[in-house]
Parts: structure tokens; sequence; C-alpha cells
């Protein structure tokens, strides 16, 4: 997500939906095992806002029947829970609603809503390989700040919605968390002229009445907060990504009419970002389906699956470059979509991924040096060199610190590429990509990986760039000996504080340790460049000086490869 801030207006409108959703579900005590067969939870329901005078007409979006299920199947007494038995489901709600019925297998049961969490019993209790088809209607007006946005368009009305982070159950009846992910169907009922725009493949079907039904499946699973539904006027336009293997894909985008024409370079554009991601991270996820960008009333850009929602203002302003913009939120696909941080607290796993993807793409397709690019324009050269809080996000508000979760943890990303090479770097995103496809990940699992594929220890590495605050600051000097056959050099870290270690390790050290490169420059001109790896807070090296070239200055890092600061350098 990038979220560039805005003023969101409401309107009164009428919605009600029908997500269908699978709701694994886990054995006590053990939140990150899925056991046993998920329940498929269908939710019908009726939103609706206050109606504040005339105005345009209101889209109506109603409701197709419920779907159902397999049953249960089960017709025992009510009898207690035992091990592996599932005794009640607790889904969050907002609210704001009121829950008109809770259907298990078609028949009721009395759920309790209360405190943002909507408790359905199960009586008998849910066996541990025994599905249920759960259904709950409800109605009621939005809250403040709700996920979903009616808006003003033109003559008529537009839905959006962003879900990112905690929203969706102001949205629809889920498990909001992000590593309880289900395969999501999306269905709208709309006026006539109004088109609905989600995640997957659209079938609609036109009504008696003359409205349209669109129903809109997506094969994967995926987090709540990204489940999306987007309503507007929209005019569909069309283009086909050609694959690494020769297939093709539709990218279909949902733009407001009036803009379409004026987005057309943007949209065209839109393949090749596909094609230099897709080739620096394997395929795009969701070949199989779509690609494509929703005008939303969202100031900003947010990673829906397959459909990318981008704020009508940044649509409706067509002079602005939005190239970095566009990949980043497609990057998203892979990191984020794809692969889901399994708590909030390692959000730096979406955003960091996003923000190097961005710098990934300007030196693929741009020829532009990556340390370079980081340097100028990733990093917000904060007093003290604090970017922000840790990388580890307030799992309260998982972007309070934006400068660590995105810059930081891009140049985290750039750090790990320089430390184990671009072969080992590529190869195990790729692998990183693989192993968690459409599951989750943990900062943790990321460093299992790196660790297993380059047999390196990366915990000093984890430590100091990920758990601990700020970044190094040096003070380096340089002494040529009198018969010039050797330089020594000097490179102290200056910070005012030490590396965290939240776990204790044998290797742990309070300084941070990696190979910073070190260019001498010579009297003629000419240089060449040494690498140190800090041995202690001050690390001294005598360096063979073969030419017995008298050494005019030094540089660290001249690649701009370690997010640090640098104090001073000069003769001893
Ligand atoms: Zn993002």
């Amino acid at each position: 997500m990038i979220e560039a801030g805005g003023q969101t207006k409401r309107y009164s409108a009428v919605i009600a939906r029908q997500p269908s959703f699978r709701v694994p579900r886990r054995p006590p005590g053990r939140r990150d095992a899925v056991v046993g067969a998920g329940t498929v939870v269908v939710a019908t329901g009726t939103l609706s806002r206050g109606e504040s005078g005339p105005g345009p007409a209101r889209p109506a979006i109603a409701t197709p029947p419920t779907a159902s299920a397999a049953p249960s199947g089960t017709s025992s007494p009510p009898a207690p829970p035992s091990q592996g038995q599932t005794p009640s489901l607790a889904l969050d709600l907002d609210d704001a609603y009121t829950v008109t019925a809770t259907l298990r297998d078609g028949i009721a049961v009395t759920a309790v809503h209360a405190s943002g969490k909507l408790v359905i019993p199960f009586d008998p209790p849910l066996g541990a390989e025994e599905r249920a088809t759960l259904s709950v209607s409800y109605l009621g007006q939005p809250p403040a700040a709700a996920a979903l946005d009616f808006w003003q368009h033109g003559a008529g009305y537009a839905a959006t919605s962003v879900a990112e982070p905690f929203l969706a159950r102001t949205f629809w009846p889920c498990v909001d968390a992000p590593d309880d992910k289900a395969v999501a169907t999306v269905t709208a009922t709309v006026p006539a002229g109004y088109v609905v725009a989600s995640a997957g493949l659209v079938t609609s079907t036109a009504l008696p009445d003359g409205r349209i039904r669109s129903t809109w499946r997506l094969p994967q699973a995926i987090s709540t907060y990204l489940v999306s539904l987007n309503v507007a006027n929209y005019a569909v336009v069309e283009d086909t990504y050609t694959a690494l293997d020769g297939r093709t894909m539709p990218i279909r985008s949902y733009l407001m009419p009036e803009n379409a024409a004026a987005n057309a370079p943007r949209l065209a554009a839109m393949k090749n970002h596909i094609a230099v991601l897709a080739s620096l991270y394997g395929e795009y996820p969701f070949v199989d389906t779509k690609y494509g960008i929703v005008s939303s009333e969202f100031s900003g850009g947010m990673e829906h699956p397959t459909m990318t929602s981008i704020g009508e203002n940044i649509l409706s302003n067509v002079p602005r470059d939005i190239t970095i913009l566009l990949v980043h939120e497609l990057s998203h696909q892979w990191w984020g979509d794809k692969v889901t941080m399994r708590t909030w607290d390692d959000i730096w796993l979406n955003e960091g991924f996003a923000t190097y993807s961005e710098v990934l793409y300007l030196e693929k397709a741009q020829g532009r040096n990556p340390g370079a690019t980081l340097r100028t324009s990733y990093d917000d050269g904060l007093y003290g060199g604090q970017l922000a809080q840790a990388v580890v996000a307030d799992p309260a508000d998982p972007f309070k610190y934006t400068g660590a979760v995105y810059d930081k943890g891009g140049w985290f990303l750039h750090m790990l590429r320089r430390l184990v090479g671009d072969d080992a770097f590529f190869s195990g995103l790729r692998a990183y990509g693989d192993a968690h496809a459409w599951g989750t990940a943990t900062r943790g699992e990321l460093r299992a990986l790196f660790e297993q594929r380059t047999s390196l220890d990366l915990k000093q590495f984890w430590d100091q760039w990920l758990e601990t605050q700020f970044r190094p600051t040096f003070r380096a000097t340089y002494r040529t000996s009198a018969d010039a056959s050797t330089v020594t050099l000097t490179v102290t870290q200056t910070q005012g504080h030490t590396v965290v270690h939240p776990v204790a390790g044998p290797n742990d050290k309070p300084f941070y340790v990696f190979p910073l490169v070190v260019q001498l420059t010579y009297l003629d001109g000419t240089t060449s460049d040494v690498t140190v790896v800090p041995t202690d807070f001050t690390t001294t090296v005598a360096v063979p000086n073969p030419t017995r070239k008298f050494v005019a200055g030094i540089a660290l890092d001249p690649g701009s490869d370690i997010l640090k600061i640098v104090e001073s350098t000069g003769p001893a």
C-alpha cells in the first residue's frame, strides 16, 4: 500500500454482499496450524447509510440467495467438546452491524455479537475433519472508518473498499487476521450502467429487473485485508501480457470513462512492469487470471490481488508519472498477496519488499545504480540516523513507522543482496516465494531460508538491521607508512547505541558487522578498493601498497550499499 493522505467523502447507499470464504479451523492452542477441513462460511447482509435528502440515484447492490456447501452430516445430540473438536467459531464483525440471522447448514443458531466478535456456537461441536456452512445476515450503517466507502462520481455513485490493516471486519464478518487466508468469492448486484470490479475473473448475469449480478472468483487463498469490492460506471480497458513461457494473460483495468483514454499510456506500460518483475521474482503469481487497476476513492494505491486500487485523484492527474506507484503495488502481488506476513509486526516483509522492487525496477528498466537510488531517494536522513523505530512495527499500528517499514526494509534487502551476492539473493527470493506461496511468512523464516541456502550465520545481520533502531556511524582514518609499502586504515563505529539481540547467541556483537568497502584515492587520481569487516567498534587493518603510491584520501562505501552515516574521513 502507498497512502498519500486525502479526504474520503461518504455518501448514502445501500449494499448487500455475499462473500463466501473458507475459515481454516485450528485445534486449541495452535494458532499456526490448520488441521482438518475448513468451514465454508457464507455471509449475506445489507448495509445502509443515513439518507440526507434528494441526491443522485444510489446504487442498490442486492444480494443473491445464500449459497451452500457440504453439510456437516452429523445429527448427534449436544455433547461437551472433546479433544480435536471446535465448540464455537469467533468471527470479527464491527458492532455497528446488527446480525439478523446466523445459520449452520441452513439451520438457525443463536450467535452472540458483542465487542466486535460474532461467536457462533457449534452444537454439536465441529469434529476434526468436519465441514459446515455458516450464513450470516447482517445490516446496519458502516462505522465512520469503514473499509467500504461510497462516493459521488459524476451524476452517480461509486463504491471503494480498502481494508488494510484491520478494517475487513467493518465490511464483512471474517477472521480478520493476515494468517487466516481463505478463498473468497465476491458477488454484487448493481443497477444497469454500473460495473463491479474485484479479484480474479468475473461472470455476470442480467437479471429480469435489469440489474446486473457479478460474481468474482479468485482461486487462490488470500488474507481478509485483501478482499475488495469496487463499483462505478467503469470503462474496461483491455490489454494482454505475454508470460515468460509464452502464455497470455488479460490485463483488465477499470477506469472512469472520462479518464480512460488519457490513461492509455500508463496502462500500456503495465505489461512491461509485469515482465520486469517476473524476470526478477518468477512469473506473475496470478497469471492464470488477470492483472489490472481500478479507480478508487483512495489517495494512493492498494495491492488488491489481480486488481490494484489506484486513487481517482491520481488517475485524473495525467501529467504525473506514476510508474513507481504502479510498480510498487504490482510487486505486492508477489510480496504481500502471494506471500503474506504472518503477523502485522512483519509488515516490512510486504512494504520493504515493495520498496526495494521500486529500486530494482529502476535498475533493471533504466539502468540506475541501486545504491545511489537508495541514498538519494530512500533515506530521509533524520538526525542521528533514526529512520523511525525498529523495522518491527507497532502491532497496534503497523504503518506507524513508515520510514522503517518501507525504506529501511528496502535497504535491508539491498544489504542482504550485497552480502550474499546477486545469484544467491535472487534465487533465494524465488525460493522464499515458492516456499510460502499462498501462505504466510516471518522474518525468521526468511532468515532460515537464506541461511540454509548460503550456509551463512545471518543472526548478527538480521539483528543489527531488523531488531536494532538507527544505523551505524563511522569515522575513518588512513596512514601511509614511511616507505609507502603499507596503508593503515582505522574504521571506528561511533553510534550512540549498540546492536540489539532479542535472543542471545554465541556470535553476537554489540557493533555492526558487514563487509565495508573503503576506496583509496591516490595522489595520481587512481583508486583501489579495500573491504574491511569490522571486528570491534574500532577496526584497524594494514593494507599492502605494492605500487607505493601515496594516498590522497579515502571514501567509505562509495557504492552507497550500506545504510549509514559517515562522520569523517581523513589522514590519521
Ligand atoms: Zn505497499
